[in-house]
């Protein structure tokens, strides 16, 4: 059973004593409180957790600091919407607003390689007005031959170029919790020029250690990539695991599934499940085109079947979309095949504003479909 609190409801006040006075004493019950921090209020909602069936929902309604009471299922008992439309989604992070209705884009590098690279790059964000970027400096590759990334090594410089060019969140997969603290550490050296997104990559949704860690640290939100050969509901359980432990500023990426079907992709692009993951949970949707497609071909009208997948994405309501670009993709060290060229932003960002525009007139046009 989840409660929802009144708005800013302050824990020395007398109606949360009163509240969790009478919570405590219920029997083979555990309260649990999170605060969930939006950008107009703070938010507090109490999960009680165990033998909750004969729990008499109007009498705990009636509690001074209760607004209102919702049955929970087992699944996604924290990131879950569970049939309440009304339950806050998203949250800030470092300025940049995220939620289920609004659009963030990560456009940049899939590896960091050299600085001449990377500073051309984020020119690129910034002529064009973005705040948002993918940078990866931890790569978990197929081959253990292949090119692994610069590490912690480039991370100072990496920061520093991002704040010189306004960049205010960074999206940089990890694959150990040692790489948080590292990612800290370069940060804190550097002044905090920019702020970072960590990403858990597809190989790792599972990983539960790994999830269980960054759940355990906010300072960071998390991108969770959907598992490449798990169901969506495996999936989701993983993004659970970051939210249990106390973090729930998590982004789920929908990157494409991986089966002979998908040929000539990279993999089976999966974006028909965007209404299904706003529907189950609270979570910002974002969508991978690059690694669902994987390759840079073009239809004959032009567009490459990236910007077709991205459309189809942000058309079906997606919130982030992450797109590798490169200024020089025969020389990337990784992913070469799908980057955009930086020449090819101006045009990106406006099919998806386009895209968005269109979404939100569907929206409109249903609006009264309850
Ligand atoms: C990436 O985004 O760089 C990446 C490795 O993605 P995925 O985990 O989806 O393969
Ligand atoms: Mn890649």
């Amino acid at each position: 059973m989840l409660l929802i609190l009144h708005p800013d409801t302050a824990r020395d006040s007398e109606a949360y004593r009163e509240t969790m006075n009478f919570l405590d004493q219920l029997s083979n019950v555990e309260v649990r409180v999170h605060d969930v921090l939006g950008s107009q209020q703070t938010l507090t909602e109490v999960y009680l957790i165990g033998d909750t069936k004969a729990l008499d929902a109007g009498e705990i309604e009636a509690l001074p600091a209760v607004e209102r009471v919702i049955r929970i299922s087992d699944d996604f008992r924290v990131l879950g919407r569970h049939s309440d439309a009304e339950r806050q989604t998203g949250f800030d992070y470092n300025g940049i607003h995220f939620d289920q209705d609004n659009l963030n884009v990560f456009a940049g590098l899939c590896a960091v390689d050299n600085p001449t690279h990377v500073e051309e790059m984020l020119r690129a964000l910034k002529d064009n007005g973005q705040q948002c970027t993918r940078m990866g400096a931890y790569k978990p590759r197929t081959n253990p031959y292949s090119f692994q990334g610069h590490g912690a090594d480039c991370l100072p410089w990496v920061f520093e170029l991002a704040g010189r060019y306004d960049i205010r969140v960074v999206a940089m997969e990890v694959t150990h919790e040692n790489h948080v603290w590292e990612i800290e550490q370069a940060l804190e050296q550097t002044g905090h020029p920019t702020g970072v997104m960590l990403q858990v990559g597809t190989r790792n949704t599972q990983n539960f250690e790994l999830l269980k860690a960054l759940g355990r640290q906010s300072t960071f939100p998390v991108l969770l990539k959907r598992g490449f050969g798990i169901t969506l509901n495996e999936s989701l359980n993983a993004a659970e695991y970051l939210a249990t432990e106390g973090n729930t500023n998590v982004i789920f990426c929908l990157r494409g599934m991986k089966t002979e079907a998908g040929n000539p992709h990279r993999n089976l692009v999966d974006f028909a499940h965007i209404p299904v993951v706003k529907r189950l949970t609270r979570m910002p949707v974002c969508i991978d085109p690059s690694h669902s497609v994987g390759v840079r071909d073009r239809a004959p009208d032009g567009m490459s079947d990236i910007v077709h997948a991205t459309a189809q994405g942000v058309i079906a309501g997606a919130n982030m979309i992450l797109a590798d670009f490169h200024p020089n993709p025969e020389k990337a060290l990784v992913d070469g095949p799908q980057a955009l060229l930086p020449r090819d932003l101006p045009r990106f960002l406006k099919d998806v504003e386009l895209c968005h525009e269109t979404y939100r007139k569907r929206r409109a046009l249903y609006a009264d479909n309850g």
